[in-house]
């Protein structure tokens, strides 16, 4: 009889759902915030000691403004003590909007014939990249439909392509992707190409009101995308992003499956989730979803600041899907890396004539439609060092965040100068002589507050150097 390995073969529980929709509301009904729990939990936090479900679902539950309050107050200052002031820019590259899936609040949905369907070719994609690179952008995120031309082959070969233009002074040096899950060989061949994070969003961690958002195409199966980034893992593919999309379930049980999906990530493979996104539901073409779990800017901030508590040692994201005044709010609360300069709709980086107003050619509405040298202004008059940093990837010191928040010294030695290099190459190459005045400023204030970590004077000598015109010096 012939040998039928299968036959023998262990099911790999690693690959079931490690969600229990029973086990997540079992705490959200039972947690009691009170005034001295919830500050016990907050202590906790800032002791830099990671939440547990029944910590994090009293958070959830916490409405008096008091202790709202406390708890918005202890992610600035967990985001103060241990991240400081830096914030890394990137912006997202769209490289194919067709699309197998029908996601309800997905403008690419194969269901809505009004969206225009566009495949960048390598020519475009060279033209998009120079674009970008002269704005001064150094890494991006590519994204992508769901569909059978975006093959894992074809996602390597255009993050190759993205990696090899270089123009004037600019490169790309990160490249993040955003597509459907994968199985563990199209992983491999994808971490080949020399990615950064691969970032698959659940949606909703909740298996009903998944259904109800995906009526058909591969993403319907939830536990094919539930437990992708395990299958990421297996293919040695580590730096992955997970992230909710809010507004489609109760976002209590969503930051709560955020915290369990991480839980899994460490205890299965020794390394969480890398980064955390939490986009908000925002006008698509053909939106078809009820408001009923839309979530107030009072509920997003709180629960920005909740996420931080939770999971102090992942980096967050927030993007321009949201308006100014809540970009704004929302980065003194936790978030380390935010898009500028976005543009949603495919081809539009390198077309001046574009202005992300074309619902029909994009995924769905952005809010902030600010170039990236405003954003830049921006933070430098509110003392954030915008940093373009990509040196611990590069170097292979994996696990970024979590050597940031737990290593002292750590963002002081290399985080800091390397924020202050990039900057520096920001500011020469791209930068307004405002901007110059400004920013160098700045530099200069946040040298002085290295306290001995780091070398300020070899700092300063590399700083001069880049100003003589050498690039991509980092610690
Ligand atoms: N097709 C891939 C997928 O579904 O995983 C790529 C992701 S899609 C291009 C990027 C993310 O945008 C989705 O995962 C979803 O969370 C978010 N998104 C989709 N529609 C949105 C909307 N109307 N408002 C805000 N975010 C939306
Ligand atoms: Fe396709 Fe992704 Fe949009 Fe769903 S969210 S329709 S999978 S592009």
């Amino acid at each position: 009889m012939k040998f039928k390995p299968e036959v023998y073969r262990i099911p790999d529980e690693r690959m079931k759902s490690f969600i229990d929709p029973e086990e997540i509301w079992g705490y959200i009904n039972s947690a009691k915030p009170t005034k001295e729990r919830v500050r016990q939990i907050i202590a906790k936090s800032l002791d830099k000691q990671r939440l547990n479900l029944e910590e994090t679902a009293i958070l959830v539950n916490t409405t008096d403004p008091e202790l709202v309050d406390e708890i918005l107050q202890g992610a600035r200052t967990l985001k103060e003590k241990v991240y400081g002031n830096r914030i890394v820019l990137f912006a997202p590259l769209y490289i194919g909007n067709k699309c197998t899936n029908n996601c309800k609040y997905c403008g690419f949905r194969a269901s809505n014939k009004d969206a225009v369907r566009k495949t960048l070719g390598d020519d475009e994609i060279v033209k998009e990249v120079e674009a970008l690179e002269e704005n001064g952008q150094k890494r991006l995120i590519l994204v992508y439909g769901e569909h059978q031309n975006y093959s894992p082959e074809f996602i390597a070969h255009t993050v190759k392509l993205v990696y090899g233009v270089k123009k004037n002074n600019g490169e790309i040096r990160r490249v993040n992707i955003n597509a459907a899950p994968l199985d563990i060989e199209g992983f491999r061949i994808v971490k080949e190409s020399g990615i950064g994070t691969y970032q698959v969003f659940q949606e909703t961690y909740h298996p009903e009101a998944y259904e109800t958002y995906h009526p058909s195409g591969k993403k319907r199966d939830y536990d094919w995308r539930l437990t992708s980034l395990d299958r990421a893992q297996e293919a040695g593919l580590d730096d992955v992003g997970i992230g909710a999309l809010f507004g489609l379930y109760d976002w209590r049980f969503d930051v709560l499956s955020l915290v369990r999906h991480t839980n899994h990530l460490e205890a299965c493979y020794n390394v969480g989730p890398h980064t955390i996104s939490f986009p908000r539901i925002k006008s698509a073409s053909g939106l078809d979803i009820n408001d009923k779990y839309f979530v107030s800017d009072e509920d997003f901030v709180k629960l920005v600041a909740i996420l931080r508590l939770a999971v102090p040692y992942t980096g967050m994201i927030l993007t321009a899907r949201e308006p100014i005044e809540i970009r704004r709010q929302v980065i003194q609360f936790g978030v380390s890396q935010i898009d500028g300069g976005t543009k949603l709709e495919l081809g539009s980086y390198s077309d001046a004539k574009n202005d992300n107003q074309n619902l029909n050619r994009e995924q769905f509405q952005i809010n902030d439609n600010r170039s990236l040298g405003e954003i830049i202004d921006e933070l430098i008059e509110n003392d954030y060092i915008p940093s373009f940093c990509t040196a611990c990837y590069r170097l292979g010191r994996t696990g970024e965040h979590f050597m940031e928040f737990s290593v002292p010294g750590f963002i002081k030695r290399y985080c800091t100068p390397n924020a202050l290099l990039t900057l520096t190459e920001y500011l020469v190459d791209y930068g307004t002589p405002i901007q110059k005045e400004k920013g160098f400023k700045l530099i200069e204030k946040n040298l002085h507050q290295l306290n001995g970590h780091q070398d300020a004077v070899e700092v300063r000598k590399r700083i001069d150097k880049i100003i003589a015109g050498e690039r991509d010096l980092y610690f």
